[in-house]
């Protein structure tokens, strides 16, 4: 049997993670987890039954309902990568707005939450041959993780990217609040005390504000076949 490994992708907001996880996935027959569509549809979910919106926040009663929350995966042919769905529905655009952007962060920041989750991609990835990305994968969820990269690029560059993804959807957005979002986002996600933003002593830092995709990907093939003694 092929030997298999554990990829961790981590960094800032809009870094292009998912972009390059979903390649790699594709490329060595992996599964491929985006786990910050985990954290958008718990914030989806809090969103849905009231228990927070951009003036409030009640944590309590959303820890309370934690277990009322069921996420699963399915994989889209035509798309090429697995939709996430909350509670059996497909949420895979309604997670993308602009307003579950402004709230995950908060979300995201509460350890029972965090726990929930980790333990469900940590059952996700047990067999290996898994690409995941996040902030905390090759801290928390897999720190034995064979390759784990941790991406980074301009705030500039970021909220540009996003701002694209945004427009080409239909989205009305200005390109101000998107990048005061990714500076937000990140600057909560790195100060947060449960499992913050930072990048494993042993990951391999890949800024790409001035690298294309064919040259990361490239390179970070390079370095997979070399954990597979390729
Ligand atoms: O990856 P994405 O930008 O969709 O993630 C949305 C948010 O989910 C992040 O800004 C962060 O607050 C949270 N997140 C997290 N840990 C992860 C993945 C995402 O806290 N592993």
């Amino acid at each position: 049997m092929t030997k298999k490994i554990t990829i961790a992708i981590d960094g800032f907001s809009s870094t292009g993670k998912s972009t390059i996880a979903k390649q790699l996935a594709k490329q060595l027959g992996y599964i491929y987890v985006d786990t910050g569509a985990m954290y958008r549809a718990v914030t989806l979910y809090a969103m849905q039954q009231n228990y927070i919106s951009d003036s409030h926040f009640n944590s309590e009663n959303l820890i309370i309902d934690l277990n009322n929350i069921t996420l699963s995966f399915s994989f889209n042919e035509s798309l090429g990568f697995a939709e996430i769905y909350l509670n059996n529905i497909n949420v895979e655009k309604t997670i993308r707005t602009i307003e579950v952007s402004r709230l995950v962060s908060k979300v995201a920041a509460i350890s029972e939450v965090r726990r929930k989750l980790v333990s469900e991609q940590q059952e996700m990835g047990k067999n290996k041959g898994i690409v995941m990305d996040g902030r905390d994968i090759g801290t928390v969820v897999f720190p034995d993780a064979e390759l784990k990269l941790f991406m980074t690029a301009s705030a500039d560059k970021r909220a540009t990217r996003r701002y694209k993804e945004l427009l080409n959807r239909g989205d009305k957005v200005n390109f101000e609040e998107v990048l005061h979002n990714v500076q937000e986002r990140d600057r909560i996600d790195s100060t947060r005390e449960d499992s913050p933003l930072i990048e494993a002593d042993d990951a391999i830092e890949f800024d790409n504000s001035d690298m294309g995709l064919k040259e990361q990907f490239d390179r970070i093939m390079s370095l997979v076949n070399t954990r597979l003694g390729l």
